[in-house]
């Protein structure tokens, strides 16, 4: 049976490690050829390592999402390698230090809104371009359940994921007619690096125990279950979701 994403071509940033790899596993496993970019050099080139050893055909491009010009060779290899873009997951992201409002360093907030939202923008920017050449593509941007509602102790990261929220809505309804469909994933706590670095900030070595009592569902997430809904999103079965912004939470934000 062929693979949901069967001849596209699709960028996954972030994918040397937690949801991004997940996702890069998922679409090359689904058919898709994928570029594979982090800023973690040897994290990434094992993702693709990995990727390529299961037969899949992938290749690694080293970018830093908040650099406009890193960001268009990004864009660039990938039509070197692949021909086009057809789809692209802008998952790439930090967490910073936890601190509330009044004690967030300057520099803290600068550089989580410069790799997340800032990051998110340019990537969309040359994405979008080169989908357009193409004449449509599918753009999935990583936000997050702190782009729905607050959490003490994040403000900018809360600022950057609403900011992800604001560029999704816009970008889908201006280029929608121009068969560009562009969501937002907002996933609960998921087990990666970077629970593991928020729930040390908050002096607990054990993320699951620490956030999984303030999930509905009784447990926090895995990398896979939010690829799984970047992959439907990005494939045609998900053709009249334009501008969405879904929870993939365990009902984080139904309560
Ligand atoms: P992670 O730390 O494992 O992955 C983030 C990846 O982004 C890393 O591989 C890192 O090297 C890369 N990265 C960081 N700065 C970059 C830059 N400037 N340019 C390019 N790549 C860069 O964490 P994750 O949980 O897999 O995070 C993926 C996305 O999911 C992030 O956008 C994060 O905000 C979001 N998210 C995570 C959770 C969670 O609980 N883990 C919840 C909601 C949203």
């Amino acid at each position: 049976m062929a693979g949901l994403l069967e001849n596209k071509v699709a960028i996954i940033t972030g994918a040397a490690a937690g949801i991004g790899r997940a996702a890069a596993t998922l679409f090359a496993g689904e058919g898709a050829r994928v570029m594979v970019s982090d800023i973690d050099e040897a994290g990434g080139a094992r993702s693709a390592q990995m990727l390529r050893e299961a037969g899949h055909e992938v290749a690694f491009y080293k970018a830093d999402v908040s650099d406009a010009s890193q960001v268009q060779g990004l864009v660039a290899r990938t039509i070197d390698a692949f021909g086009r873009v057809d789809c692209a997951v802008n998952n790439a992201g930090i967490e910073g230090s936890i601190a509330n409002l009044a004690e967030c360093g300057d520099d803290n907030f600068d550089r989580i809104l410069r790799v997340n939202l800032r990051g998110t923008y340019l990537c969309m920017k040359y994405e979008i371009t080169a989908m357009l050449t193409r004449g449509g593509g599918t753009i999935v941007n990583t936000a997050s359940i702190a782009g729905l509602i607050g959490f003490a102790g994040i403000p900018a990261y809360v600022a950057s994921k609403h900011g992800i929220v604001g560029l999704t809505k816009n970008a889908a309804i201006e280029y929608g007619k121009q068969h560009i469909r562009v969501n937002a994933v907002c996933p609960g706590a998921i087990d990666t690096r970077m629970l593991d670095s928020l729930a040390e900030q908050l002096g607990s070595d054990d993320a699951s125990e620490l956030l999984a009592p303030s999930h509905p569902i009784g447990r926090i997430g895995r990398p896979i279950e939010v690829a799984e809904l970047m992959l439907w999103l990005c494939s045609d079965r998900a053709s009249f979701m334009n501008g969405a912004i879904i929870p993939v939470d365990g009902a984080y934000v139904a309560q």
